[in-house]
């Protein structure tokens, strides 16, 4: 039946997630499968989330508090900003949806870098704005180009620092040349999802920059290095005046009362996002000392994922790892074709997916 849909929705795709590890053990007849494909932590998350989950014991007839208060006060404390400066979504992937509920429309337009998370076009072309795409120069946002596609029309600019899926940050100097140019009545998002991961010192800090700009928005989530990704909570900070125009178009009840109870238990517990950062630090180096012993090119990343080129079709070392039990990402699938992007297991997990694409590789050289 032929009904009204929005004219630019037409053909557009569903996200496609990464294969689960069920299906992946089914098809493949596998009894271990490791997932290194979606960013999650291997670590899982505070067991103080855990007990609190556990132990939750009030109505879940109640809807929850619709200014996640607990959360907020607690937020607004550990990172120096004041309450009316946060914003909170099920996820960040619906702050990114609130976002261009407020700003897009036909007629307007967006920058962002290509590759990068894919859920900023994706909601820009629900809504109908032009789409202006800035490819990256070695993996990292091209600010000046960026710079020359924005106009009088252009309403959002995004920046994913670390990026996904090449993990290369902006620097501070960076940064603020490029937010000194941007016209103030751009709307520049800042998603930060993988901030916690980040180990370099010329990194910004993005409470000083919401600061001093007053339309930047940074975007941070629970779902990476907290390891709550199944309770959907991200969090966003801006000027008091930003948050107050993008408040109205929230869901009332967004957040739920699991997810922001587990995130502020999860919060309390910095010391295990401590030992989560040092580990995943010292995984990256796993990965950059295999690729540097099999001449693979990589981006040395701030995330808790590497993305590392093969002298081959990135589906053919995709397909060659499901089947020896690691689900990692095609570059295929992000844009990024003859690569691989890998989440940073432990080292246990990093020491066997490893293995495996050394098994690729030999295995490759001797079909040749
Ligand atoms: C994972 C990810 C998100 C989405 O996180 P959720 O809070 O789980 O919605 C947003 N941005 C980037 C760059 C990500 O990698």
């Amino acid at each position: 039946m032929r009904m009204k849909w929005k004219q630019q929705i037409n053909g557009l795709k569903a996200y496609q997630p990464g294969r689960s590890i069920e299906e992946v053990k089914k098809a493949y007849g596998l009894e271990k499968v490791v997932k290194l494909a979606s960013n999650e932590n291997p670590f899982g998350s505070s067991n103080q989330a855990k007990e609190w989950v556990r132990s939750y014991d009030a109505s879940f007839a109640i809807y929850p508090d619709g200014y996640t208060t607990e959360l907020r006060l607690a937020l607004s404390e550990t990172i120096g900003v004041k309450e009316k400066q946060l914003i909170f979504g099920n996820g960040s992937d619906e702050l990114i949806l609130m976002i261009s509920r407020a700003l897009l429309e036909p007629g307007k337009n967006t920058v962002m870098a290509a590759p990068t998370f894919p859920q900023y076009r994706h909601n820009a072309r629900v809504e109908g704005a032009e789409i202006r795409e800035i490819p990256l120069i070695d993996g990292a946002h091209d600010l000046d180009g960026m710079l020359r596609q924005i106009d009088e029309n252009t309403a959002v600019v995004w920046l994913c620092s670390p990026n996904n899926p090449t993990g290369i940050y902006i620097s501070n100097d960076e940064l603020t040349a490029f937010l000194d140019k941007v016209p103030e009545d751009v709307l520049v998002v800042l998603d930060e999802a993988y901030y916690e991961y980040v180990t370099a010192d010329d990194y910004y800090d993005s409470v000083k920059i919401v600061e001093q700009y007053k339309n930047v928005l940074a975007l941070r989530t629970f779902s990476k290095i907290y390891g709550l990704a199944s309770f959907r909570v991200g969090y966003g900070f801006g000027s008091e005046e930003l948050i107050r125009m993008l408040d109205p178009v929230r869901e009332p009840f967004n957040v739920n009362t699991l997810g922001s109870g587990a995130a502020l238990a999860a919060l309390a517990d910095q010391e295990f996002i401590d030992t989560c950062r040092e580990e995943n630090e010292k995984g990256r180096e796993q990965f950059y000392q295999f690729c540097k012993e099999e001449n693979l090119n990589y981006y040395p990343s701030q995330g808790n994922f590497v993305l590392i080129y093969f002298p081959c079709d990135s589906d053919e070392v995709f397909e060659y790892l499901m089947k020896n039990g690691y689900i990692i990402r095609s570059g295929n699938a992000l844009g990024c074709p003859g690569a691989v992007r890998v989440t940073v297991g432990s080292k246990e997990q990093n020491e066997g997916v490893i293995q495996a694409m050394k098994q690729f590789l030999v295995e490759k050289a001797i079909r040749q």
